[in-house]
């Protein structure tokens, strides 16, 4: 299909404001939009590309992974790129991930197969990676844009349930942990409580106040935050090192070797059970200590995950299911993913 210079120029606009949208939120930690809204920008972009593919460019939003890192910190390369989730935002969306992953692994797997899925609380915090070396924690660095990240050893150094030593001596020569740095609901408040008896700034939400706590050039102050960690995947590790060849059992590891891992998580059989899972966690959600802003699906066999691969911007082996945003929940009456 020919683009026409309207479609062109919708195009441009919404990279134009999906831009200073990451911008305010990636670097400055002040969004101006709801997530919802972003997302909205977001999907609209998706559409209208996947309908003209040749306008695609590598620098557009949906290519790109949050942005790079504040000049004012040092930087980390990262080994391995840390990626972006693919959403899915209803039921049918989750159902056709499966389709669209048993029809990627054809022959490699019979289609009536059931499918093993690691189901995962998703923290609303700042992703990040530590790296061990000896059993000893040597650097910590944000996302930034996937390659490069923060370099924020020194403030994640101060988190208190962050080891700076791994226990037991059975680990990998070099481990990179990645997972998210979050607040916990009470912490949240009780900062913001200080903050509006101080004339402190007041957050909008915890992901800001974890991000803006990190994200400081004195590690005293983000000291004085209570941030927490939590594990969720690894990066590099040492060549050689035998790890067990399913997700969960890797986040078993973690936690012996003294990282916290998500207690609610769950392994379930099959895209239904994900389902039942996601409305389960929505019924428990308000009475969580820590904000979450979807489930995140991971097949859990390391081998499935490695023929599927990756995009641009996400693995094709996992999808965050997004809880409807707060404010449009009365207007989202009936859609699938109501709980
Ligand atoms: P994402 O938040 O949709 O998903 C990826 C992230 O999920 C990971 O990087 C990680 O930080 C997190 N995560 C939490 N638990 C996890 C788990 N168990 N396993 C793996 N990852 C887990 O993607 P994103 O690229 O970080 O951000 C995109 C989202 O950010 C958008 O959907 C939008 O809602 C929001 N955003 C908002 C604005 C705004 O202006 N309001 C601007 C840009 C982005």
């Amino acid at each position: 299909m020919t683009i026409t210079a309207e479609v062109t120029k919708r195009i441009q606009q919404l990279r134009k404001q999906l831009n200073t949208y990451s911008h305010q939120y990636y670097v400055l930690d002040e969004p101006s939009v709801p997530d919802v809204e972003y997302d909205r920008l977001y999907r609209e972009l998706e559409a209208i590309e996947g309908e003209y593919p040749e306008s695609i460019s590598a620098d557009s939003p949906t290519q790109k992974v949050g942005a790079p890192p504040l000049a004012s910190f040092s930087q980390v390369t990262h080994e391995r790129p840390m990626l972006s989730l693919d959403n899915a935002m209803n039921e049918n969306e989750l159902i056709d991930f499966e389709r669209k992953v048993k029809d990627r692994l054809k022959g490699n797997l019979d289609r009536a197969a059931v499918l093993e899925y690691a189901c995962e609380p998703k923290l609303d915090g700042l992703a990040v990676s530590i790296l061990y070396e000896g059993g000893q924690l040597v650097q910590a660095a944000t996302r930034g844009d996937g390659s490069t990240g923060e370099n924020i050893t020194l403030n994640v150094r101060t988190i208190n349930n962050v080891p700076l030593s791994l226990r037991g001596t059975d680990f990998p020569q070099r481990l990179e942990v990645r997972g998210e740095i979050y607040i916990p609901k009470a912490g949240f408040e009780k900062l913001n409580q200080d903050a509006r008896e101080n004339e402190g700034k007041v957050f909008a939400n915890p992901r800001n106040a974890a991000a803006g706590s990190l994200r400081q050039l004195d590690s005293r102050i983000t000291a004085k935050r209570p941030l927490e960690f939590c594990a969720y995947s690894i990066g590099v590790v040492s060549e050689n090192f035998v790890l067990p060849n399913k997700h969960e059992e890797i986040l078993q590891r973690l936690k012996y070797w003294g990282l916290k891992i998500n207690s609610d998580m769950a392994v379930v059989q099959g895209i239904q059970s994900c389902v039942e899972y996601f409305a389960e966690m929505g019924r428990k959600r308000d009475g969580l200590d820590y904000d979450i802003d979807g489930i995140v699906f991971k097949i859990n066999d390391l081998d499935i995950q490695e023929q599927l691969g990756f995009v641009a911007r996400a693995p094709r082996w996992a999808i965050a299911a997004k809880f409807p945003a707060q404010e449009e929940m009365t207007l989202l009456e009936g859609v699938d993913f109501q709980v």
